[in-house]
């Protein structure tokens, strides 16, 4: 390609609502353009090319898996949506309109109905099955805050992957394969990631894992273990219980105290009676909304620990949790919550309330007594007592014990390009996508499902491949193979050896960029460190000495090499 018929409008300008490397790189390297409204993107030439090189690798990968493409209608009938009850759960990432005659659509987030729709129709028996379908294709989210550029927009291009099965069995073989196969197309990317536990929402198990690719700038943070294999998102993260005990604390029964002063935070608290803030409990109120109601709830934690919402939402089958004003918490008739240890269960009987695993038959605690100016010292939480209150709500920290062998976890920073879920019959029994088994007996089809966020990817190539000047692509995801430059077009010999080299490699298949635009050197190479194509020559002043340039994006590495020699050097390379 000829830099003198390419639309690449590369710009100075750093886009005023951009703060990541990969939204500014993108937008300044002429890869894609903003379209008004937030989270909305056209491709430019480049930007489509890598595109499509990306989506070719996650193709090819698959293609060799075993799964088929098939491409689904972007705009989805409601009533699927009706059927598999996510119209209402799934709320206003939704895109909801109506065509002429008044029927409901919806833009396609994720297609598990509409899948489940096509398999149902033309799948009936076990001897079908296994399938594993995917297409690559435009998704839409209303998200609630779009930003990054590529990373969270509304209008995204994902692959979306669904497998049918006729046993759990069978689910897993190919949900393992689809780990392996990820690893393969992440790894083929030039991506440094990290496969990880994640949180499986209300289906809950273990059967969900998530592929980070690591950057500081990643919005997930991932707990993992130097000393073993063990990572997972915080939202799913757990840890080996820390027990300590305290029998200075302990009495035969609980004692209460007196003290007198206002300021009654457990720090506080702590410092009066000398004890580690690991004894007190905590409370937290939050305000739960649930499909048809709202109620205030109240979680119990260890002092020295920190509520995870994902798992407190999942704890209760809330589908959010939200800050609850005092007003509300008063309202509620739980602003006198406590003690609820020992026998002393104040909360009002219908009151949902969860209690931290690590408080789990836990002696020698400290608790607000429910009164101005006086704690309880020296409680117990019994398991029988609570029974089905406990549940892990609490965030794994930094330093915890690994709970496979005991190494000090530590966080890093994630951005979650895809996602494996093992999806059971979530879908197909609501959906009654059946099969017939051995035995002549209809049951629901088992499957899982498979995600790679293709456009994030884009981004998250340039977060682990960018320096102060621009992008430096990976070798499979660059817009060409070589950039070369012609510093002054007016130099016949610099023209006459870009262009023998230009035509020569092209015609042996290398993707070659010639720059051979009417500018001045500056914005040439400026160009060529913004849109980071990994190699380039420079053909310069120096040619009249026989010499060139090999240019290695990667660090701004120039190697001089002379002008005889460099073609069979290329040819060699490439
Ligand atoms: P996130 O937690 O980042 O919102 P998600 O859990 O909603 O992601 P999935 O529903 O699992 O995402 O979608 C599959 C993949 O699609 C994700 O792993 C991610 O790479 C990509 N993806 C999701 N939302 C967006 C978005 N708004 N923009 C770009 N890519 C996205
Ligand atoms: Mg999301």
């Amino acid at each position: 390609m000829r830099f003198s018929r390419l639309l690449v409008p590369t710009s100075k300008e750093t886009p005023n609502d951009a703060t990541l490397a990969s939204h500014i790189y993108l937008i300044r390297g002429g890869f894609i353009q903003s379209v008004g409204g937030s989270g909305l993107y056209n491709f430019l030439p480049l930007g489509k090319k890598i595109l499509d090189k990306v989506r070719a690798v996650v193709k090819d990968e698959l293609d060799k898996a075993g799964c088929q493409e098939v491409a689904l209608s972007f705009v989805t009938p409601a009533t699927l949506w009706e059927e598999s009850g996510r119209l209402e759960k799934y709320g206003k990432e939704l895109l909801r309109f109506k065509d002429r005659k008044n029927n409901d659509f919806i833009l396609g987030p994720t297609h598990e109905e509409m899948m489940v729709n096509l398999v149902r129709q033309s799948v009936k028996s076990y001897k079908q099955l296994p399938l594993n379908l995917y297409q690559i294709n435009l998704k839409f989210r209303d998200e609630i805050r779009p930003r990054f550029g590529l990373m969270r927009g509304r209008e995204f291009l994902m692959k979306d992957g669904y497998s049918f099965h006729a046993s759990v069995e069978d689910m897993h073989r190919e949900f393992a394969l689809m780990e392996e196969t990820y690893k393969k197309i992440f790894t083929r990317l030039g991506l440094e990631f990290r496969v990880v536990e994640a949180d499986s929402g209300a289906i809950g198990g273990s059967g969900s894992k998530e592929f980070m690719v690591l950057a500081d700038s990643g919005e997930d943070t991932i707990v993992v273990c130097p000393d073993c294999k063990y990572g997972a998102n915080i939202e799913a993260a757990v840890k080996k219980l820390k027990i300590y005990d305290d029998t200075s604390i302990r009495s035969t029964n609980y004692v209460e105290e007196e003290y007198i002063f206002d300021d009654s935070s457990i720090e506080n608290l702590s410092n009066y009676l000398g004890k580690d803030k690991y004894f007190f409990v905590k409370k937290i109120y939050k305000k739960a909304i649930f499909k048809d109601e709202t109620k205030i709830v109240v979680f119990f934690l260890r002092g020295t620990d920190y509520l995870e919402e994902t798992k407190a939402t999942n704890s209760i089958g809330a589908l959010e949790l939200v800050d609850p004003t005092q007003q509300e918490i008063e309202d509620s008739g739980l602003s006198s919550a406590g003690p609820i240890i020992g026998d002393y269960n104040s909360l009002p009987n219908d009151a949902i309330y969860r209690i931290d695993n690590g408080l789990k038959n836990q002696h020698n605690l400290i608790m607000g007594a429910n009164s101005k100016n006086k704690i309880f010292k020296g409680m117990s939480l019994i398991e029988e007592r609570h029974k089905d209150s406990f549940a892990d709500i609490s965030a794994v920290q930094e330093g915890d014990a690994c709970i496979h062998c005991g190494g000090a976890l530590t966080y890093t920073k994630g951005i979650e390009a895809g996602h494996i879920f093992q999806l059971g019959t979530q879908y197909s029994e609501p959906l009654g996508c059946n099969l017939l088994d051995e035995n002549g007996k209809s049951v629901p089809m088992v499957m899982g499902t498979y995600g790679i966020g293709v456009s994030r990817l884009l981004a998250g190539i340039i977060e682990q491949n960018h320096d102060d000047k621009g992008c430096i692509w990976t070798k499979e995801s660059a817009p060409f193979d070589l950039h070369i430059i012609i510093s002054n077009i007016k130099d016949k010999a610099q023209v006459a050896l870009g262009e023998k080299l230009y035509e020569t490699l092209k015609s042996k298949g290398v993707d070659v960029l010639l720059d051979d635009r009417k500018e001045r050197f500056g914005p040439k190479i400026k160009d060529f460190e913004l849109m980071g194509v990994p190699h380039g020559v420079l053909i310069g002043k120096k040619l009249a000495d026989g010499m060139v340039e090999f240019m290695t994006r990667d660090g701004m590495l120039k190697e001089e090499m002379s002008s005889e020699e460099i073609l069979s050097f290329l040819e060699g390379k490439f």
